[in-house]
């Protein structure tokens, strides 16, 4: 029986409309190279929706998602409404509703891809960072005492429960197993943040423990940063809190160069609910609606679904695509230096995994 996975397909605001045809016809390529069938619901939910009905989304809108077994987003958001109306509205629902406790970005340098780092390879550039998504440093624990007076106090908690901390952690194992060189890196500061970061260390060595193949150790996130930049080489799988999963998830992606390029992925290891899959990059005002933009970056997206959805081999052939028409000066977007438009890189994408 031919293999058929449920797709919901959000392309969002601004380039999201195109960026997320390209990663379709890729995808297309694919399924049929490999011999699998997608169905695709097609939801046109954003900011232009939130204009006509006051709402992202509809009420029943998680229900709907539901359905399906994973979510391919391209942007959200826009000028003239709140980043807190229309991530609120739509990702964090999803994120939430659908328990995507793992936030997962491959930073890899790229062929052909300028990094900031001067002197450094494809060989040095090619790690994980996994973010915790749920708990943590963003909890909404706090508030304000005596407001307005010269009393005034500001509290604000964070909230690491053991499941919490723990599922993480097992989810970064995990990675780091399927890797070549099964290194995990912790990101704390338990020399600062006396109570939580203590306990994420202790979790993290009670993991170490189950794992005896893989390497670990850990950095406070301070001289993280700075490793990042001055080090990338030394980094596997990093596993951070919610709030220094997000520094690094931003830092990691900018070391390896292009914004256009970056993907990412919103989990639910346990596979109870849809996963969500995006490109790094927002839904780019500037440049919407000339269609210049970069897909890689939600076409590589693509190609992380494929790999959750047990297309491990699809997943590949599309990163591996995508090195191709990089090294093999195929078309590119400005970003990279080139001329091309939007939907030129898809196709030459698309054409390479046919035939590959
Ligand atoms: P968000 O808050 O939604 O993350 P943002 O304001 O951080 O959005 P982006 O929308 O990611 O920013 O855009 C940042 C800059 O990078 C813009 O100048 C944009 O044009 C550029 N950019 C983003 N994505 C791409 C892409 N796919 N191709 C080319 N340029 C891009
Ligand atoms: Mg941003």
């Amino acid at each position: 029986m031919t293999r058929t996975h449920r797709i919901a397909v959000l392309p969002g605001d601004g380039i999201g409309k195109e960026t997320v045809p390209e990663s379709l016809k890729v995808l297309d390529a694919a399924a049929r190279r490999f011999g699998f069938d997608l169905t695709l619901t097609h939801y046109d939910w954003s900011c232009e929706t939130y204009r006509q009905t006051g709402r992202m989304m509809p009420a029943d809108g998680l229900d709907q998602l539901a359905q399906s077994d994973s979510i391919l987003l391209g942007a959200v958001g826009w000028p003239g409404v709140a980043d807190h109306v229309s991530l609120w509205g739509l990702l964090i629902p999803i994120r939430r509703g659908f328990d995507q406790y793992a936030n997962v970005r491959p930073c890899k340098l790229m062929p052909g891809v300028r990094t900031p780092l001067a002197d450094r390879t494809e060989a040095d550039i090619d790690f994980y960072v996994v973010r915790e998504n749920t708990e943590g440093e963003y909890s909404a624990v706090g508030g304000r005492m005596f407001e307005g007076t010269d009393r005034e106090f500001v509290t604000q908690q964070s909230v690491f429960t053991r499941q919490g901390t723990d599922r993480i952690l097992k989810y970064a194992f995990n990675l780091a197993m399927t890797r070549p060189k099964k290194h995990v890196t912790s990101a704390t500061k338990s020399n600062g943040i006396i109570h939580t970061m203590p306990y994420w260390d202790e979790r993290f060595a009670a993991m170490a423990q189950q794992y005896p193949d893989v390497r670990t150790d850990q950095y406070h996130i301070d001289i993280l940063c700075a490793h990042f930049v001055q080090h990338p080489d030394w980094f596997d799988v990093v596993v951070g809190s919610n709030l220094f999963g997000d520094i690094l998830s931003d830092l990691g992606p900018a070391v390896a160069g292009s914004i256009g390029i970056a993907p990412s992925a919103n989990i639910n290891p346990e596979r109870r609910f849809p996963s969500m899959f995006e490109p790094v990059h927002g839904s780019a005002p500037d440049i919407a609606g000339k269609f210049i933009c970069n897909p890689i970056g939600q076409i590589w997206s693509a190609a992380l679904m494929l790999e959750h959805l047990g297309e491990a081999e699809a997943g590949r052939t599309i990163v591996a695509a995508i090195e191709t028409l990089l090294r093999e000066s195929g078309p590119k977007t400005r970003d990279m230096g080139g001329q091309a438009g939007t939907a030129d890189v898809g196709t030459a994408i698309a054409e390479l995994v046919a035939a590959r």
